[in-house]
């Protein structure tokens, strides 16, 4: 008897703290065991994650088990400290490069603000620390082991141009990663074959984008014949404008050649907003500063893994700055230095002394993180950064597939019997996309 089941335990209607769970008679997977982001969805504690993850491995108990990750953003992986120890964890292996170079990071800013602390120094770059600290008063404050259980995680790395990747099977059932583009690095959708069934999860995705280009392409050669559609639906309820991020770097090129003195607002694992930021700043002739060491760590992965496959794209060769290093240079010449919201501390001792009319702030981030207060209160750095600048500019694109790109991958899988969406804000629906009238029928919510 076919009994291939599937829930949806988090994700129907919020953004984020995704986890899906497909079973068969003996095997079973959760795609992405996520935390549920600051003011999205019901605000839980580490105990109560942890007792939800502990309930969801308690019941409906299968002889092969495992977790397979689309990629590294916290409201996908965040919980996966909480999964039992005899159950294989998979994600792609640029993505736990980068989970690896995380923790490391965190470890090394605890040791910092541990070793200040016992000297009684002020550091003034610790809002990071702070954040560490923070994180480290949680239910599972040992970030070594949490290192050591990432370490752990099995991978799966992405085949050559024009080669199929190879599925992984738990069980009976088997799972094949497909390469796609969002807002993090090496990130992939998932064909889950179960029962006979199969079953496409888009994970989180874009189009319009460097890598976005190879959207679809792989759902018209490999999402076919497909059962069910499990689809991200994050912007279903928003009108953004989605401008292309080669877009995002013309736009940031004019900014920094109209400003001398340049801070750049971006995530450090976004390499194709990397890419972005690294080409404007060679357009407008200025070199490209950062400071903390967590970005260095992913650009040296991007640029290891990436630089020759992507062309010289994606090979980053940034100059690092300590904050005891003096910045003669960086002054008469101009600079474009890229931040994360934590740095606000060594931005301010960089632009000492320079006219704040020559400075500007390109804000490259999701305007939400200031602009809805339960953000701001969850975490006010990204606000309090901006605060901080007199010109700013925002210059983004989402991470996110817009309507009509949503509505075109729909179109094109053309599941023969459901359509999921998941990753999306309470009173959106796929219903209401540009999609045939037999499709919108198929759409379970
Ligand atoms: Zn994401």
């Amino acid at each position: 008897m076919k009994t291939m089941d599937i829930r949806i335990h988090r994700g129907l209607e919020q953004i984020g703290g995704c986890i899906t769970e497909i079973s068969t008679a003996t095997s079973r997977i959760f795609i992405d065991m996520g935390q549920n982001l600051p003011g999205v969805g019901e605000v839980t504690t580490a105990d109560q994650d942890w007792q939800m993850v502990e309930d969801l491995f308690s019941q409906n108990r299968k002889e092969h088990e495992a977790v397979f990750y689309t990629h590294t953003h916290e409201d996908h992986i965040g919980l996966f400290r909480y999964v039992p120890d005899d159950v294989p964890q998979y994600i792609g292996e640029g993505a736990k490069e980068v989970m690896v170079a995380k923790y490391e990071s965190i470890i090394e800013a605890i040791l910092k603000v541990n070793k200040a602390n016992r000297f009684k120094l002020k550091t003034d770059d610790c809002n990071e620390q702070k954040v560490s600290m923070e994180q480290a008063e949680t239910r599972a404050p040992n970030h070594n082991a949490m290192l050591e259980r990432i370490k752990s995680f099995k991978t799966w790395g992405r085949p050559k141009p024009h080669s199929a990747p190879r599925p992984i099977e738990e069980g009976d059932i088997r799972v094949t990663p497909f390469f796609c583009s969002h807002s993090a690095y090496d990130c992939y959708m998932l064909l889950i074959e179960a029962d006979g069934k199969r079953i496409w999860h888009t994970g989180d995705f874009r189009e319009h984008s460097y890598l976005g280009k190879g959207l679809m392409p792989t759902i018209k050669h490999y999402a076919t014949d497909i059962d069910v559609l499990i689809t991200e639906g994050t912007m279903l309820g928003r009108t953004d404008q989605c401008i292309h991020e080669r877009e995002v770097s013309r736009k940031m090129a004019l900014a920094m050649e109209a400003f001398k003195f340049v801070v750049v607002l971006a995530s450090s694992t976004d390499i194709e907003r990397l890419a972005s930021i690294k080409q404007a700043a060679r357009l407008a002739k200025k070199d490209y500063y950062i400071s903390n060491r967590f970005i260095k760590k992913t650009m040296s992965i991007f640029t290891r893994r990436e630089a020759s496959v992507s062309k010289g794209l994606f090979d980053f060769h940034p100059k690092f700055m300590r904050p005891s290093d003096g910045n003669a240079t960086m002054r008469n010449r101009g600079f474009v230095f890229i931040a994360s919201a934590s740095q606000l501390g060594f931005v301010k001792q960089l632009l000492e002394g320079l006219d704040p009319t020559e400075v500007l702030l390109i804000y490259s981030a999701w305007d939400g993180y200031y602009k809805a207060p339960e953000q701001v209160k969850a975490n006010p750095f990204y606000k309090q950064f901006r605060d901080a600048f007199n010109n700013v500019v925002d210059i983004h694109t989402s991470g996110h597939a817009d309507r009509a790109t949503i509505a075109k991958v729909i179109t094109a899988i053309n599941p023969k019997e459901s359509i999921i969406g998941i990753h999306k804000d309470p009173g959106t629906t796929l219903k209401s996309l540009d999609i045939p009238e037999v499709l919108k029928v198929k759409v379970k919510e």
